[in-house]
């Protein structure tokens, strides 16, 4: 066993040693009252090492790796690196103006081995290397050294209560403890109960103890706001995801009284994103996590009001104005409403696929990823129009792309043209009563199990990728019939409305993203027709405001031309 080292490690890989001397300099430099920065020349001494460290308990922060090394590539390195310490980031140093590089970064990221790159030279250190350092350190930290828990929580780390729990906290950005039952730190936390339930129990920072509650009653105890300040807004945005934290932005800084319902964490599904690589202005993407904390508080600092773990569970037209009602009781007035609840993918239910989501299994088309699939084999699950674009996209790179259909035809649910472009794309293969009965991997998507309903048999894939898409559902079953929506239950607006000429019958025609109700816009996934997408989600949200101003405009002259 190797002696404990007492801070947490950058590790530092380059067969060049005077740049390892060089870079642990650096980084030491900035960083050596809080880390210790380890060098290696040797990737297979590194690895060796870097298992030792694990051993020895030894947390290790950050991996740097420089990509060509004769006896590994860095890229290979970091993959192995993260069964070893999956918790540590990684970085793939590369040489500057190297455009070979590029090809390298993409895949490693889509793989998720490498999550930053550096560049060699990367002097003036302050421009090049701090900067990504700081992020990535930032990143490590606030996942696993948070310092102070608010909340201490006492479970079953295998529960799937004790998991929603957690995950409900750390979407919510609410630093925690989680101990087992059976730990020494639990078993002394539930030593102080009189009766020990079954759920999870929770010790807060101030003495008080959950022992049954709802998600409300959480983020109530670690200081959520649950309620609304007030009983009127200007604007009340419905769900906290990118399009709603956008139109938050943009509603609170152009004057308007804004007030955001969130019904589960800010974020929405971008929040639960690991890395999120095509919003434009993050070359080497950003944690969802992230994007939604600053979002959230550049709407908070810009004066919007957010209220979370209670959503909207109905809305109508007050007189001038709407009602939004609230699932946790009560009411609140708005003068206009932004319904961004957006959309949750169907879920695939197999063996193995949870723990591999990103990291080779998909939900969505996911083309970013399709550096991923270069000279791969890799498996569309679904028989939709979107499963087959996303085929045929991919077959541009991938060795093979097998869409995997539980029907026995693709044309019941798949358009025409479609059908024959897959039928004369080479690389593109149909398997039909076919479904994903369990995938395999570790770090990664690396087989799949088919199992075919016509015959009975399980055949074993290799498989690098598998993209599901087997549909999305909008959440807007809480609204009214007034709110016109398509047969999947996506919102229509503007000129996708029925009986889009609102004038003909005395009402003002609809704005671009109004709804059929005057005054409520559709922003983001939930918005028929979306691209869904978090780069469209933040567009939709922010268009949406001076359409509210318009609506309000148009309302007051309503108003005026009554009264005059
Ligand atoms: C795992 C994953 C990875 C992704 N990666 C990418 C990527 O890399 N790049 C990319 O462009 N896109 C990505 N996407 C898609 C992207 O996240 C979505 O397009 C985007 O989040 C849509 O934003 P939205 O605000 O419209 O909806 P959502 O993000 O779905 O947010 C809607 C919010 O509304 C809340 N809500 C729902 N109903 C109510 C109610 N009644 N009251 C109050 N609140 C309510 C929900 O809790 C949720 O927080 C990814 C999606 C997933 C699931």
């Amino acid at each position: 066993m190797t002696e404990p080292v007492a801070q947490p490690v950058f590790f530092v890989v380059d067969e060049d040693s005077s740049a390892v001397e060089m870079l642990a300099g650096d980084l030491e430099r900035r960083f050596e009252a809080d880390f210790q920065v380890i060098g290696e020349t040797s990737a297979q001494a590194a690895l060796e090492r870097l298992d030792a460290l694990r051993e020895s308990g030894q947390q290790v922060a950050l991996v740097i790796c420089y990509e060509s090394m004769r006896a590994m590539a860095g890229a290979e390195f970091l993959a192995r690196s993260r069964s070893i310490h999956p918790n540590a980031k990684r970085i793939l140093l590369v040489d500057f103006g190297d455009r070979r590089m590029l090809e390298v970064i993409a895949n490693g990221m889509a793989l998720g081995h490498v999550e930053y790159y550096l560049t060699k030279p990367w002097r003036p250190r302050q421009y090049w290397l701090y900067p990504v350092v700081g992020e990535a350190l930032a990143a490590w930290t606030r996942l696993h050294s948070p310092g102070f828990a608010l909340v201490r929580i006492v479970g079953d780390r295998s529960d799937r209560h004790s998991f929603a729990v957690r995950d409900g906290l750390e979407r919510n950005n609410v630093p925690y403890a989680f101990y087992d039952r059976g730990s020494p730190e639990g078993a002394e936390l539930l030593q102080r109960l009189d009766q020990v339930p079954d759920n999870p129990v929770l010790f807060l920072a101030d003495g008080r103890v959950l022992t049954s509650y709802t998600r409300a009653d959480i983020a109530a105890a670690v200081g959520a706001q649950v309620r609304p300040r007030h009983s009127a807004y200007d604007l009340v945005v419905v769900g906290g995801g990118p399009a709603g934290l956008s139109a938050a932005v943009y509603g609170a800084s152009e004057g308007l009284s804004t007030l955001v319902l969130e019904s589960t964490a800010i974020g929405g599904q971008a929040g639960t994103s690991s890395r999120i690589r095509n919003f434009l202005g993050f070359p080497a993407g950003i944690s969802g996590g992230e994007l939604a904390d600053r979002a959230y508080e550049q709407a908070w600092m810009l004066g919007a009001e957010f209220v979370l773990m209670n959503g909207a569970s109905g809305l109508s037209a007050s007189g001038d104005g709407l009602q939004v009602t609230l699932s946790g009781g009560g009411q609140v007035a708005a003068r206009a409403v932004v319904l961004a609840t957006g959309v949750s993918y169907r879920q695939l239910d197999a063996p193995g696929l949870a723990g591999l989501v990103g990291v080779g299994v998909f939900y969505g088309s996911a083309l970013s990823e399709a550096p991923l699939v270069k000279d791969q084999d890799v498996f569309i699950v679904g028989a939709g129009n979107s499963a087959g674009q996303t085929a045929i996209y991919l077959a541009r790179w991938a060795l093979s792309v097998t869409l995997l259909v539980r029907g026995d035809s693709l044309a019941k649910t798949m358009s025409n043209y479609l059908v024959n472009e897959i039928e004369a794309t080479p690389g593109v293969r149909v398997r039909l009563h076919t479904e994903v009965a369990a995938a395999r991997g570790d770090d990664r998507l690396t087989a799949l199990v088919l199992r075919d309903w016509a015959t009975g048999r399980d055949e074993t894939v290799s498989a690098a990728a598998l993209f599901v898409m087997i549909g999305a559902t909008p959440h807007t079953d809480w609204l009214p019939d007034d709110v016109a929506r398509d047969q999947h239950g996506f919102i229509l607006t503007g000129h996708d409305l029925p009986g889009k000429d609102r004038a003909a019958t005395g009402q003002p025609v609809p704005l671009p993203l109004e709804t059929s109700l005057s005054g409520v816009f559709a922003a983001g996934d939930v918005h028929a027709g979306s691209v869904q997408r978090v780069a469209s989600a933040v567009g939709e949200g922010s268009a949406a405001i001076p359409q509210v101003h318009q609506h309000l405009q148009r309302q007051a002259k309503t108003q005026r031309a009554v009264r005059g």
